[in-house]
């Protein structure tokens, strides 16, 4: 149901009227065009680093992280220093970023079992990088895709909501809406895709109040204007991610 005035001359995308891959193709096209400047907001200067960052990153903005790495990876530059830390000198230096003494317990055994299983390296697959502590789906997505260059969907908050609104998935578990994604847009783009969906829903599509009016997709859209009944983020999953992030797993 439509609960936003339309603008006049506006037609609604009707179900259906494209194929999902190709809708998903003009979709991407247009958001590449409008954010061309899309790049992670993370900063980082190795694998390693991102890694961090990424754990550091869990209920925490990437511009609160991008002020606390500089200092911490000044103090811990290798796996082999973090695993060596204390927990409270640890806790210390990342405080700021929220949910500490969990993410801390993390990096700890994160780079110990880099030191013990991978010779104080980040490992280039999914299949691994899940068995690091703090690391779920999304991270090791994040790092695959801006660290080693092998596509992938890190689905976060935004992707999450972008991805329902867009209705390229109906689903609300970050597992089901990385397979509906992956189904419709080429594996080539689905790095780039996170870093569009993410700039998008920043800039444009935001939880409340998305700007319908001037968004370059809105014809594409089968929630343009229908704010108000969409439903905002589920309360039951948005309690599921809180705790996940505090007990250190990222989904
Ligand atoms: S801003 Fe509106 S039209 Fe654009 S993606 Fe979000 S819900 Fe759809």
């Amino acid at each position: 149901m439509r609960t936003a005035k339309i603008p006049e001359g506006f037609h609604p995308y009707k179900k259906g009227s494209l194929p999902e891959k190709e809708r998903a193709g003009k979709v991407f096209t247009l958001l590449r065009k409008e954010h061309s400047d899309a790049k992670i907001a993370l900063n980082f200067n190795s694998p390693f680093e991102l890694l961090v960052a990424t754990i550091l990153s869990a209920q925490c903005t990437d511009a609160r992280v991008n002020i606390v790495t500089p200092g911490l990876f000044r103090k811990f530059s290798t796996p082999e220093d973090f695993a060596a830390a204390s927990n409270a000198e640890l806790e210390a230096a990342i405080r700021s970023t929220g949910f500490y003494r969990q993410k801390a317990k993390s990096i700890i055994k994160c780079c110990t079992s880099l030191v013990v299983n991978f010779g104080g390296q980040v490992p280039r697959t999914m299949e691994e990088l899940l068995t690091l502590d703090g690391v779920g789906r999304k991270t090791a997505n994040v790092l695959l895709g801006n660290a080693f260059g092998v596509p992938g969907i890190a689905v976060d908050t935004h992707v999450s909501r972008l991805a329902q609104r867009l209705r390229f998935s109906k689903q609300t578990d970050p597992t089901k809406i990385e397979f509906d994604m992956a189904a419709v847009f080429p594996k080539k783009d689905w790095t780039m895709l996170c870093h569009l969906l993410m700039s998008h829903g920043r800039k444009v599509c935001a939880a409340r109040n998305p700007k319908c009016d001037v968004c370059v997709v809105n014809t594409l859209c089968p929630s343009a204007f229908t704010f108000g009944s969409i439903r905002q983020h589920n309360t039951k999953e948005s309690r599921r991610r809180k705790s996940k992030a505090a007990g250190g797993k990222s989904y």
